[in-house]
């Protein structure tokens, strides 16, 4: 380590938010270059490129072929499927000196269909599966989480063609199964989730989400069966009927001066929130609406948009909302209303409930929504939460878990082969377009929820397979001869024995390499020091336990190596 290239530092960069990023910059493994644009270092750099091997060996096993396309993409291509004009702000666009416009390829749906229509024909020349790891670009909004959410950053993307729908969702199939043996042998634990097809269409996707506390996505899983899901796509069962009666006493106004939020009148009224009804006004493609859910629910705006039909939808300013109500934020409520209102199903069966009565300062009690807002569109317009009962099975209800997404696999179709005229000749002798997957994986990403799964407040704890290195050789007293021949000859053993080691032969103090060590997060630690060598033996411990055993100088590397090779039998098993 005198001589490596691994600068560690002792404080917190002030714009990392999250642990992964923190423990990137101090451990030594990236640096920033822009937001979201980062160095890797030769520690980063190492891990990136064992996550890519296993990606490759599963991938390859799988059937699939490596290749690499352009990062600077023809505006053209991304003409034919019209996404150059769909794609947002995300999308990076330049011009080449002849005035040419290109993108730095965010994905690589437009380039690889192109490459797969020049040259495939026929149907015997499917199903082909085509993967790449490459640096992608996309301007993010909010690039503040390190390697989570980067502008630049790796991915490996895959692509299946196929000449018939039966065909294809075998070839995802393929993929799905490669994922699982990819996160588990890179030593992550996650749940695969239904995900939407949201904007793009086309017929199945899933989420690979490692579940961590700081994870962006909320999914819930169910108790009952192996269902999980986005909390957007989650399906739920019915909600149980109101037991209070439909005849129920007429609506009635309530005074509640200054009483806007939803804990404000539920405190004020002493009622649980369950008891309120939210009203929300959006704005879906150019008109208010109002949409309402329950008190302590949230709005499902991905299901919401395809209930209402509206391509853009948002919420509406504090001036479109008085419009809509006549009365001052926070005192919205359905009941007569000139706007269409939505509203979940839940409300659909509750009685005696409270809303906004579209004045300032008043609500309104005794609300029973089916009878008081007769014009109202139901539907299941709530995001899934915890307790609500799974669709799936009898009587399972859902958990509420938080994942970072590190992998994709989508069902697309003919999304763009059929825009892209990808076609090959079918067994019939006619033309057929081409059935296209694809799959992704944020190969920086994993690395980040790598460490967001496995850490303590000393720094990581890498899974051996995806660690930069297996053993971290500590000399406590470098100055001393035999501390220091000492070393040397393991290192030697070490390395004969196939272990990778980083050997911290720096002048520092055992203090700051224990500390330098923990950061680092290597998963086998020996450690020798004068004293015990002068016993005969060094100090030995995983980077996860507590406490060092001591270990004779002459059995170590028998030692090290043999729990290096059942660790890693394990974690290949996980994968099989
Ligand atoms: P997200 O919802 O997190 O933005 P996405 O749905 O845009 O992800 P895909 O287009 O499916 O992502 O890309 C495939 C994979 O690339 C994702 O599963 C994720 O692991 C990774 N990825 C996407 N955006 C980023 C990013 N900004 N930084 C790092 N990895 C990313
Ligand atoms: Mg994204």
């Amino acid at each position: 380590m005198s001589r490596a290239f691994t600068p560690t530092l002792k404080e917190v960069p002030a714009d990392a938010q999250v642990v992964s990023h923190v423990f990137m910059i101090r451990g030594g493994f990236i640096r920033r270059v822009a937001a979201g644009v980062y160095n890797f270092l030769p520690l980063g750099w190492r891990v990136i490129n064992k996550i890519e091997r296993i990606i490759r060996e599963e991938l390859d096993k799988a059937g699939a072929q490596e290749v690499l396309m352009p990062a600077a993409v023809p505006a053209e291509l991304w003409q034919e499927t019209g996404r150059w004009q769909k794609y947002g702000p995300e999308l990076l666009r330049f011009k080449d000196r002849k005035g040419a416009d290109f993108c730095f390829g965010p994905t690589h749906e437009e380039v690889i269909v192109d490459m797969v229509r020049r040259e495939v024909k026929s149907y015997r020349d499917l199903p082909l599966n085509l993967y790449q790891i490459q640096g992608k670009f996309r301007d993010e909004l909010r690039p503040r989480a390190g390697l989570m959410r980067g502008r630049e950053f790796i991915m490996k993307d895959a692509y299946s063609f196929d000449v018939d729908l039966e065909s294809a969702r075998k070839s995802y199939q393929a993929m799905y199964d490669a994922y699982g043996h990819i996160f588990s042998r890179c030593g992550l634990s996650f749940r695969v989730v239904e995900a939407d097809t949201g904007a793009i269409g086309g017929d199945m996707s899933h989420e690979f989400q490692v579940l961590a506390s700081s994870g962006e996505d909320t999914l819930v899983a169910c108790d009952g069966c192996d269902y999980a899901a986005n909390v957007e796509q989650a399906e739920m069962a019915a909600p149980a009927a109101d037991e209070a009666p439909a005849d129920g006493p007429a609506l009635e106004s309530v005074a509640t001066p200054g009483k806007k939020t939803i804990d404000e009148v539920a405190d004020f009224l002493e009622v649980p929130a369950s008891r309120l009804v939210k009203t929300l006004i959006y704005v879906a493609g150019g008109k208010a609406i109002a949409v309402c859910v329950r008190g302590d629910r949230t709005v499902n705006e991905v299901r919401l948009k395809k209930v209402v039909g509206a391509d853009e939808l948002f919420a509406a300013g504090d001036k479109q909302v008085t419009e809509a109500t006549g009365a001052p934020v926070g005192f919205a409520g359905p009941v007569g209303l000139e706007i269409p209102v939505y509203a979940d199903v839940e409300l659909q069966g509750l009685r005696g409930a409270y809303c906004g009565g579209n004045a300032a300062d008043v609500h309104l009690g005794n609300l029973d929504m089916a009878r008081d807002v007769p014009s109202a569109t139901f539907d299941t317009l709530r995001a899934a939460g915890a307790g609500d009962r799974c669709a799936r099975c009898d009587d399972g209800a859902f958990m509420v878990e938080r994942g970072i997404e590190v992998g994709h696999v989508f069902l697309l179709e003919r999304v763009y082969t059929e825009p892209m005229k990808a076609t090959v000749l079918g067994e019939d002798g006619k033309q057929a377009v081409m059935e296209m997957g694809c799959y992704g994986i944020g190969v920086t990403r994993v690395a980040a929820a790598a460490i967001e799964q496995n850490h303590d407040e000393g720094g990581i704890l890498w899974p051996l397979s995806i660690a930069p290195y297996e053993v971290h050789l500590l000399a406590l007293q470098p100055k001393d001869q035999g501390v220091m021949d000492a070393c040397e000859r393991l290192y030697k053993e070490l390395g004969d024995a196939g272990l990778e080691v980083l050997f911290d032969d720096r002048k520092e103090r055992p203090g700051a390499k224990f500390a330098d060590a923990d950061l680092i997060g290597i998963p086998l630690r020996i450690a020798v020091g004068k004293r015990t060598l002068g016993e005969g033996e060094v100090e030995f411990k995983w980077r996860a336990d507590a406490e060092a055993s001591r270990v004779p100088v002459e059995d170590i590397v028998g030692k090290v190596a043999e729990l290096a090779r059942t660790e890693k039998e394990r974690l290949r098993r996980l994968g099989a």
